[in-house]
């Protein structure tokens, strides 16, 4: 037997006991003749002696070890001398017997420390060794709990967990696919699924009425900060449902998350809002509700007072910064730098001061008599000593987004947004469809599977782009602190109106057959009305370990650059192999 106990069990009340032990040297140091060695394992350290009367052997054994050697020991339990509170195995110590090296190592790259010295790369090329770290081993711990509890959660609500292939058609959902060529079926290709949208569609007509996978899923994007070219969701589908069954489940699912992780309640029922309420209020379809510091729209109160730039807008918006009427000159002079650059995308900043004794200061003085200011500041609703910040331009939805930036930047500068605050809530009601003007074309907000809502399917069928722009889904988002955690929709189970969304989204009956002809004709042999959703598993879990990078959370993740730096992929590969797939790569590009 290696071991009797783990490195983290321990207490005072084993004490005589004798144990065998297993681990790694933390570290040994040698005090007035006994050596001292921090032993870890995955559950902990304990700490050993080795006494300065032991047999020489033993003694010379406990000096010749190494950090990350890999030992076992034999020994008692007796009481520290000096008890250790900071941790669980603090009260005891292992007086040694014997020391058996099962392993030695090199000394490591970097400190396998909470606060380890080595950088990002060496810890990415060497992450075998960084997962030894207490900070990834908890990352990964809660990430199993989370898996768990999510399995509980819907196998109680009846949900089967069904694997669908990782070897399927290229049916590009809003990213580029990853492809895999065949070898069997020279120049045919296989993709990796972008999520198992269509089969957990196809389980749905098998009659599977509530199914689930914590599924990996493949996106070729160019790869924005923490995104991962792989990574995971909790992805659900249900039948004979209406969008009220699916979230009323899928919060439940959250609430129990929430309570049995983290001990937190959220509220019950969620607060829902809008995607136009979002987009208007917040600037975003994914609003962080902890403050609120709220969008108002100022353009009929600030125009026709001769200031060219607002005159010609076609929108002005605003929000009213709590207590920063005392900012400087240069912090404002920075600020509007700030929303200049090509992130904002602003041409500039009106700011105007809601002094506490009264008076306003704005850059717009010239124009705006304080009575006009007085307005402005009603409708933003700005209480005396803040801040009122203007953006205007021509497109409304762009301004709004401009505003929603800065003000999660304010929020981010007055220390709003505190991570161990949960505001969760659900945006509804998105558009079905998003007008590309570049592209003159629709394409869909959610995918191509999203239903209209019943009531706006007159407009789906017109063929005016004013009609087809004022349909909704019944689409939701799950939005988290800010941040996107999950989203799905009622989906469309007729072959006709699929027929008619493929149409509407420019693509021909050719290559919608093509494409999608399986889940068309499913759709003619009984599909159930049916919806559902998936979760972005990775980060709900970095959200629940109050982390912004999900990096953390995955045991090997890929670099900003979509490389895996220990294994070196992506790489090529040899001829031989390239011949078998019939592949010529060209040189040079
Ligand atoms: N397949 C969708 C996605 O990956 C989620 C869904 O609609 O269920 O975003």
């Amino acid at each position: 037997m290696y071991r009797t106990h783990t490195c983290g069990e321990l207490r005072i009340t084993d004490k005589g006991r004798k144990v065998t032990l297993a681990g790694w040297v933390q570290k040994s140091r040698k005090l007035g003749g006994m050596t001292f060695i921090d032993l870890r394992d995955r559950y902990g350290i304990t700490q050993l002696v080795v006494e300065a009367d032991a047999p020489q052997e033993l003694v010379d054994t406990a000096t010749s070890l190494g950090r990350e050697f890999v030992i076992q020991v034999e020994g008692e339990v007796v009481e520290r001398q000096s008890k250790n509170p900071k941790m669980d195995t603090g009260d005891i110590e292992i007086k040694v017997d014997a020391i058996r090296i099962l392993n030695k190592s090199v000394t490591p790259p970097f400190t396998i420390e909470d606060e380890s010295d080595g950088g990002e790369d060496i810890r990415a090329k060497y992450r075998y060794l960084d997962l030894r770290r207490n900070p990834l081993k908890n990352a990964l711990t809660l990430r199993h709990r989370i898996a768990h509890e999510v399995r509980n959660y819907l196998d109680d609500k009846c949900f089967l967990e069904i694997e669908t292939p990782y070897l399927i058609k290229s049916t590009p959902e809003g990213a580029r696919d990853f492809v895999v060529p065949s070898r069997m079926n020279p120049g045919q290709f296989y993709a990796l699924p972008q999520s198992p949208q269509t089969f957990k569609q196809l389980l749905m007509v098998a009659g599977y009425d509530r199914y689930f996978q914590i599924v990996r899923c493949f996106r070729d994007e160019d790869l924005r900060a923490d995104r991962q070219p792989e990574f995971t969701q909790i992805d659900c589908e249900m039948s004979f449902v209406e969008q009220e069954d699916v979230l009323n489940t899928f919060e439940g699912m959250m609430r129990t998350l929430f309570h049995n992780v983290l001990g937190v309640e959220i509220p019950n029922p969620l607060p829902r809002m809008s995607w136009y309420d979002a987009m208007d209020h917040y600037g975003s379809d994914k609003p962080d509700v902890r403050f609120g510091m709220t969008i108002h729209e100022i353009t009929e109160t600030a125009k026709g007072k001769g200031f060219g730039v607002l005159d010609g807008a076609a929108y002005i918006g605003a929000i009213a910064v709590p207590s920063a009427a005392d900012y400087t000159r240069k912090q404002i002079d920075e600020l509007t730098e700030w929303v200049k650059r090509p992130q904002v995308g602003a041409k500039g900043l009106i700011y105007i001061k809601v002094n506490t004794d009264g008076t306003f200061k704005s850059s717009i003085d010239k124009f705006y008599a304080p009575e006009d200011l007085a307005k402005i500041a009603a409708v933003t609703e700005a209480k005396s000593g803040d801040l009122i910040l203007v953006l205007s331009g021509d497109n409304k939805r762009k301004v709004q987004n401009m505003l929603g930036v800065l003000r999660i930047e304010m929020g981010n500068r007055l220390g709003l947004r505190d991570p161990k605050v949960f505001a969760p809530l659900w945006i509804v009601d998105f558009p079905l469809l998003e007008w590309d003007d570049e592209t003159q074309r629709f394409y869909a907000m959610h995918h191509p599977f999203t239903a209209p809502k019943p009531e706006h399917e007159k407009w789906f069928y017109s063929n005016a782009k004013e009609d087809l722009e004022r349909v909704c889904a019944n689409a939701y988002d799950f939005v988290l602190n800010g941040t996107e955690l999950g989203g799905g929709s009622i989906r469309i189970h007729n072959a006709d109106m699929q027929k008619r969304m493929f149409e509407v989204l420019g693509i021909g009956p050719e290559e919608a057959e093509y494409k999608f002809g399986f889940i068309i004709n499913a759709f003619k042999f009984g599909a159930p009305p049916h919806g559902g959703l998936a979760f972005g598993f990775d980060r709900v879990c970095a959200l629940f370990g109050g982390q912004d990078t999900i990096r953390d959370y995955i045991a090997f993740p890929k670099n900003n650059q979509g490389r895996d730096v220990m294994i070196d992929s992506p790489s090529e590969i040899d001829q031989v192999q390239l011949d078998e797939l019939q592949i010529d790569v060209r040189k040079n590009g």
